[in-house]
C-alpha cells in the first residue's frame, strides 16, 4: 500500500519510518522494513500499526544506510509477520503495492525450479524470481528486469540486494511511484508526500517505466527497456 525507499548518508530505518508514517492515511495492516548492513540484508516486520515496528525497532534496531519500507494491505494472504513486507529470497528483497495476477503460474514454475514458497503472497514470487536470475548468474540490475518482464498485474515494486548498498530498482506498472532527489542521497516513495520531509525534487516514472537508482542519481527506462528522460518536478506540499 505504501512504498519507501532510501539511500542516504545517515541511518535510515528512523527516515524510513517517519515517511511511511506520512503514508498511514491510506489504511494498512502491518509494515517491515529492510537495509543493507554491512553488506547484509536485514528486516524487521510487524503487524498493526507502525508504533509497534517503531517498538520493535528500539529492542531489536535495524542500522544500515540504505533501505526500503512498507506498509501493506493484503491482498493475498493474511496480515501475519510471514506475510508482512518487505519479502526476501535469496539475495534480494523487495516491497510490492498492487497484485500479480500471475503469481500462481509463476509459484508452480519456480517450484518446479526446486524453490519453494515460503508466505501465502503474491509479491513473494517476485523475489524468488530475482533470486532464481541471480542464483543462475545474472546481476542484479539485469535479474530484476528480468523478472519484471514476467509479471502480469498492477504494481509498483522495489528492490534492494545482498552486498548492494548503492541501488535500488525501481518498477512502476499500474501503481505510482516518485524518485526524489537529495544531496547526495536519493529517494523512492508511492506518494511525494512520503518525502517531502527529504526532498521537494521529484520525478515520477511514467507507466511501464523501471529505474536503477543510486547515491548519484536514477537512470530511468520505458517499457520497451529505452533510456527515458523524465522532468523533475519541484513540488510544494506542507511538511
Ligand atoms: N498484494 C500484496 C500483498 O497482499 C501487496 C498489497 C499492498 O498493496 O499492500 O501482500
Amino acid at each position: 500500500c505504501g512504498i519507501v525507499g532510501v539511500l542516504g548518508n545517515h541511518e535510515v530505518a528512523p527516515i524510513i519510518v517517519e515517511a511511511l508514517k506520512r503514508l498511514e492515511y491510506r489504511g494498512y495492516d502491518s509494515a517491515g522494513i529492510a537495509t543493507v548492513y554491512q553488506g547484509r540484508l536485514e528486516r524487521r516486520r510487524a503487524v498493526g500499526k507502525l508504533v509497534n515496528l517503531s517498538d520493535l525497532l528500539v529492542h531489536d534496531p535495524l542500522p544500515g544506510k540504505a533501505g526500503i519500507g512498507h506498509t501493506r494491505w493484503a491482498t493475498h494472504g493474511a496480515a501475519t509477520v510471514c506475510n508482512a513486507h518487505p519479502h526476501r529470497s535469496g539475495g534480494v528483497s523487495v516491497v510490492h503495492n498492487g497484485i500479480i495476477e500471475n503469481f500462481r503460474e509463476l509459484r508452480a514454475e519456480l517450484a518446479a525450479a526446486g524453490l519453494a514458497a515460503e508466505t501465502e503472497t503474491d509479491t513473494e514470487t517476485v523475489a524468488m524470481l530475482t533470486r532464481l536470475h541471480m542464483d543462475r548468474g545474472l546481476p542484479p540490475r539485469e535479474a530484476a528486469v528480468a523478472t519484471l518482464g514476467q509479471l502480469q498485474g498492477a504494481f509498483a515494486l522495489l528492490f534492494l540486494f545482498d552486498g548492494e548498498d548503492n541501488l535500488l530498482v525501481a518498477a512502476r506498472k499500474g501503481s505510482p511511484l516518485a524518485i526524489g532527489h537529495g544531496d547526495g542521497e536519493m529517494f523512492v516513495g508511492s506518494d511525494a508526500i512520503a518525502l517531502a520531509p527529504m526532498t521537494d525534487r521529484i520525478t515520477y516514472l511514467d507507466e511501464g517505466d523501471h529505474a536503477f537508482v543510486t547515491r548519484a542519481g536514477a537512470e530511468i527506462f520505458d517499457a520497451e527497456g529505452r533510456r527515458a528522460n523524465r522532468d523533475m518536478q519541484r513540488i510544494a506540499l506542507d511538511a
